[in-house]
């Protein structure tokens, strides 16, 4: 298989981070094989990094249930899981680092404070002075005349499966640490990304408006920014993504040749019908093999358990 232009097969190195709030359902199912199946397609690394990041939000013995179920689709990934919860140390350097380069400020806004408005952060707390009470610390992202470091995020980008997207705002000086004291999302997850050298991020289209300032923050660390490609989400028949929060169910772990079937459905990659009784890793390796970027649907839509 020909790799596409940007992708030399020695470089490709995908992930699957999924947070231990609950066990896989069919939704995770459909964004782990695809990230799976398109790094096995250009012979990279797949590997599996847990985003256990917000105690609160997690369910005893999730991650474990996770993984399991993962094996049990013979989604097999490369070197150690990684676990955020780890990683603390890692995230508190990198924040130094943009905190030393004058990047970081802090916030002091309740919710209250930020009721009025529905876009990006207005940027209120960059000039207050610093208080000693409870904080978020934010990225300095825009222009302004004070500051001569700091750059605009440019809201589009170059999707590998959708091509030109724009996104019709970005996050503004988003969140590195939040209040509570936990580090968020955003920035976890490229502090992460650039440690496991990850060239390829295949994931849900609902992450899509969060990928501009990744990238801006990639290049805010002097890191080069994966390649993102978008696939659809699965929906519940209420137009929902499938969740926890919107009644998923797991997935049924001895039935999981018949859920990598209907996931390969979901992604426009139906195996033929001699793959009725085939296992799961002769429909894995059908698919790799097979696997076809143009053919992914660009649209969420709620699956057809076939
Ligand atoms: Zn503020």
């Amino acid at each position: 298989v020909a790799p596409p232009a940007n992708v030399s097969q020695a470089q490709y190195v995908g992930r699957f981070a999924p947070s231990p709030t609950g066990p896989l359902h069919f939704g995770s199912l459909v964004a782990a094989l695809a990230s799976y199946v398109d790094a096995r397609h250009y012979r990279g690394q797949w590997l599996v990094r847990i985003e256990d990041l917000d105690p609160p939000r997690e369910q005893v013995g999730a991650s474990k249930a996770i993984l399991g179920c993962l094996e049990a689709h013979h989604l097999f990934w490369d070197d150690e899981v990684l676990l955020q919860s780890q990683r603390l140390d890692a995230y508190a350097d990198k924040l130094e680092e943009l905190r030393l380069r004058g990047l970081v400020y802090p916030c002091y806004c309740t919710r209250k404070d930020l009721v009025d408005f529905n876009g990006p952060y207005p940027g209120i707390c960059r000039h207050r002075p610093f208080r000693d009470k409870p904080h978020a610390l934010r990225l300095l992202t825009s222009d302004l005349p004070s500051t001569e470091n700091a750059l605009p995020i440019r809201a589009s980008f170059s999707d590998e499966l959708l091509g030109h997207y724009h996104c019709p705002q970005t996050l503004g000086d988003f969140i590195l640490k939040r209040k509570d004291g936990l580090f968020a999302y955003q920035f976890a997850v490229v502090v992460d990304d650039i440690f496991q050298g990850v060239t390829h991020v295949i994931r849900g289209m609902d992450l899509i408006d969060s990928t501009p300032s990744q990238i801006f923050l990639f290049e805010r660390l002097s890191a080069r920014s994966p390649y993102f490609g978008h696939i659809p989400v699965a929906l519940n028949d209420q137009q929902q993504k499938l969740s926890k929060q919107h009644g998923a169910l797991p997935l049924i772990s001895n039935r999981s040749a018949d859920n990598l079937r209907a996931a390969l459905h979901f992604l426009n990659h139906p195996p033929p019908p001699e793959f009725t009784k085939a296992t799961q890793k002769e429909i894995l390796q059908w698919a790799i093999e097979h696997w076809d970027r143009k053919k992914i649907p660009r649209e969420n839509a709620i699956p057809d358990y076939r």
